[in-house]
């Protein structure tokens, strides 16, 4: 305890644990975030800035195995594997291939439809609250294809999210060039009216810190090697600095990096960095009004700041391997065959570590061993979607108040069955 209130320490300043210190602050709680980078700094920093509220269906999908071979094959492709790291995450792939069964997709499907309906409510209070909500825009998002083969191919993902309420117009080439008049070659598309963005993930995540702090909250700049122990009870962490905290509970949210400590608390969990990459272009000398999908080459593009921001790919090479910015270029020239006028000069390059599991759900949970250690990570390409209703769901759990909804689905214990 300290003073009357008890302790939390949340491992993680990225989106995901910045937003479950306000939210545990607003409960009564004190809370310590501790992390070795700035806040919102890693992968929250740089990532496309959608609330992709509409994205109900799992990476994993009927017929997928099938198409992964070309994509490995093509250089332009949007899935590189590198074969060293494959023996590391081959139960993380059997685990996504089983979850690619259309039974399983349309649970997965039937589950995130859920929790993702929750989610612009509560990023709207959370932004308001903290006096952000200028950084918010809402008009929707454009998905567009250049093939006929290609839209036909994706008709299940489409189908799927209809049956899960998710709002789409179906746009042909006028429609789509009407919406989006510096496009070529979109053939076919499909509008989302209910996806958000922020214009800046780094300035929503640096200036929700700025709030976290004013609520009262404190943060350390460290990383937690440890835990301090009591028998063999976790009873607060052990900093790289050899400094330590107690803590009456304790919440991991690290991303990507959540997977180390979680084996410290002997706790299975199947989570791989799905390295994504983007390009952020200054002056791009074209004008797109909305973030725009490409649903065949799998990338997006969105307005942040002043200019665009051109991102996608999945890579599967660990935490350590060094970037490879090829990736990044590769997605401009891509764009380029969409909008010609396209300037990317001053690009600027940037990988970062999408926390994945295998079922593309996030985890969010008390452990199975000690039941005041929380995970909240796992959050793939969602995490900024879905960070508010996360705090929700895990500050509903922690003062044992009737969660929102079914929080099972979300278990860590969902990879030790
Ligand atoms: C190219 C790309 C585009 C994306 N686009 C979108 C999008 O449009 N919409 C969306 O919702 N999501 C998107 N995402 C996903 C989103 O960025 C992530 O899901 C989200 O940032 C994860 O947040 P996090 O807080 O869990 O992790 P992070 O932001 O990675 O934060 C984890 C923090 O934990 C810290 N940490 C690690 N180990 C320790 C330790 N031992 N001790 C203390 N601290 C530690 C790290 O320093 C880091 O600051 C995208 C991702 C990528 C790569």
């Amino acid at each position: 305890m300290l003073g009357d209130k008890p302790h939390c320490t949340v491992v993680g300043a990225g989106i995901v644990g910045i937003t479950i210190g306000i939210d545990l602050l607003q409960r009564g709680f004190s809370v310590t975030l501790i992390d070795p980078n700035g806040p919102a700094s890693m992968t929250s920093s740089g990532n496309a800035g959608g609330f992709g509220v509409t994205e109900v269906m799992p990476v994993a999908g009927p017929g997928m195995v099938w198409r992964i071979p070309s994509w490995l094959m093509d250089p332009r492709g949007p899935l590189a594997i590198r074969w060293k790291h494959l023996p590391a995450i081959y139960p993380w792939l059997a685990h996504f291939l089983k979850v690619s069964k259309r039974e399983e997709v349309n649970r997965i499907a039937g589950v995130m439809s859920g929790f993702l309906a929750e989610c612009m409510t509560d990023s709207r209070k959370l932004f308001v609250d903290a006096g952000l909500a200028h950084l918010l825009t809402e008009k929707g998002a454009l998905t567009v294809y250049r093939s006929r083969a290609a839209f036909v191919k994706d008709r299940l993902e489409w189908e799927v999210k209809q049956k899960h309420g998710i709002r789409l117009e179906y746009l042909n080439q006028q429609q789509i060039n009407e919406m989006e008049p510096a496009l070529v070659n979109a053939n076919h598309g499909w509008f989302t009216p209910d996806w958000c963005n922020t214009i800046d993930p780094y300035r929503l995540g640096v200036g929700l810190f700025s709030w976290y702090q004013r609520l009262g909250g404190k943060s350390v700049k460290d990383e937690v090697v440890r835990f301090s122990t009591e028998g063999s009870y976790p009873d607060g962490v052990i900093m790289k600095s050899g400094a330590s905290l107690a803590s009456d509970r304790i919440v991991i949210a690290a991303g990507a990096w959540s997977k180390s400590l979680c084996h410290q608390l002997g706790e299975r969990v199947l989570l791989e960095s799905e390295r994504g990459y983007n390009a952020t272009l200054p002056d791009p000398n074209v004008y797109l009004d909305k973030q725009v999908i490409f649903g065949e080459e799998k990338f997006v593009i969105s307005n942040i700041g002043n200019g665009i921001r051109i991102g996608g790919a999945a890579e599967f090479a660990g935490l350590d391997a060094p970037p490879n910015y090829r990736r990044s270029e590769r997605l401009v020239e891509i764009a380029k065959t969409y909008l010609p006028k396209l300037n990317s000069q001053g690009s600027q390059n940037w990988m970062g570590h999408r926390p994945s599991t295998p079922d593309s759900m996030p985890v969010i949970s008390p452990s199975e061993k000690y039941p005041h250690v929380y995970y909240a990570f796992g959050h793939g390409h969602l995490g900024l979607t879905m960070a508010a209703t996360t705090a929700k769901l895990l500050g509903q759990m922690m003062v044992a108040k009737k969660p929102a909804f079914n929080p099972l689905p979300f278990h860590i214990n969902r990879f030790s069955r």
